[in-house]
């Protein structure tokens, strides 16, 4: 007898692809492929991770206590509607599986983060795409796509790989003409790097309401990639139904000691902050300088057009980068063939991948 087949929908996921971290043969590998911090970890992070390498044998605390502890004072919450994650990936698979099941959908914008398709459909969920304009979540589309099977509205603000945003204005007229049955998902990964006053991560309308939830990383500007720690903050009984279904030590020793630290350094996160601020103007004046489109940034990454001429393709441009040692992400997968999505890395990279396109793209 052979093995069952798995539940439906489970063959037609197409496995998320990770920004690549290989480059065979070049000399000196910058990566910017999976927007991970460009200035490294916090050292006092980093001293916490090594120092809890001597208590390995023990289970962590389960309930991530002491970290959420910290990102209560740090972010002005209530830790007890905190519940934390191995990466913010875990807690949007667990409200998929919490809240979805066969026969329901989900909406997300068309150019979304491809996890929450990939989280509906391992729970046998459809997930719908409503269009965007200028490669930015459109409200008005994604309430059309929304129907009697719709569960959850998925929405990354800012969006990765666009890099675009929307005000909180908007979140809340998404929310207000939702149902109130539907549970809206704000993943916030890239909140820490946002400046405009029109903006909130969605902390104020999930105090607001019994049906938003916010999700947070320590992957991108705590620079904890490695670890797998993310955070949801929600109403009560969403917190409670995460806490039924999640591991009961879901999240390592390591990571919430080392999360704690980074808590800490609020230092290192304005460093990182200010860093991409200054790297991010620079890197879209020389792309604009050298007459590439690409899509105004608000996090670490930018999304970036390429003509479509041979040798001067997306594909091409990404084969000639990687040989010469720089690795960016292809965004076939997203259904922007024609786009390149480069993380804003260390000052190093950023120029490296400037210069390479220089020889490309000079107009002098
Ligand atoms: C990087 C990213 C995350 C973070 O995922 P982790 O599992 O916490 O590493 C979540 N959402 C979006 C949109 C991202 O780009």
């Amino acid at each position: 007898m052979s093995l069952s087949s798995p539940r439906p929908g489970i063959l037609n996921i197409k496995p998320y692809k990770p920004g690549s971290s290989e480059a065979p043969g070049a000399a000196e590998i910058h990566k910017l492929s999976s927007n991970e911090s460009a200035l490294g970890a916090s050292p006092g992070a980093m001293a916490a991770y090594k120092a809890s390498g001597e208590a390995l044998f023990l289970y962590p605390e389960g309930s991530a206590a002491a970290l959420r502890e910290k990102l209560g004072e740090t972010y002005g919450l209530d830790p007890a509607r905190i519940v934390c994650g191995a990466g913010s990936d875990e807690l949007l698979q667990l409200l998929s599986r919490g809240y979805l099941g066969p026969g329901d959908n989900i909406v997300q914008s068309a150019h979304g983060f491809l996890v929450y398709a990939i989280a509906a459909m391992a729970c046998g969920a459809e997930p719908r795409f409503a269009p965007e304009k200028n490669l930015t979540a459109n409200v008005d589309a994604m309430l059309e796509m929304v129907d009697e099977n719709t569960r959850i509205v998925f929405i990354a603000n800012p969006n990765n790989p666009t890099g675009s945003y929307l005000p909180d204005a908007e979140i809340r007229r998404l929310r207000e003409e939702l149902r109130d049955d539907v549970l809206l998902v704000v993943d916030a990964a890239y909140a820490e790097y946002m400046d405009e006053a029109d903006y909130n991560a969605g902390e104020k309308l999930v105090e607001e309401c019994e049906n938003v939830v916010m999700t947070r990383t320590f992957s991108k500007i705590y620079g904890l990639a490695a670890l797998r720690l993310g955070w949801a903050y929600c109403p009560a009984a969403v917190a409670d139904v995460l806490n039924r279904i999640r591991g009961p030590f879901n999240v390592s020793a390591g990571a919430q000691i080392a999360g704690v630290a980074a808590l800490e350094d609020q230092d290192f996160v304005e460093r990182n902050r200010a860093h991409n601020r200054e790297e991010r103007d620079y890197l879209q004046q020389q792309l604009g300088g050298l007459g590439l489109e690409f899509a105004p940034s608000y996090g670490n990454f930018i999304l970036v057009k390429f003509p479509d001429e041979p040798g001067l393709a997306a594909d091409d441009i990404h084969a000639y980068l990687k040989e010469n040692g720089v690795i960016v992400r292809e965004m076939g997968g997203y259904g922007l063939p024609q786009y390149l999505r480069v993380t804003i890395g260390p000052k190093a990279g950023n120029r490296k991948f400037i210069a390479l396109l220089e020889k490309k793209f000079s107009r002098d």
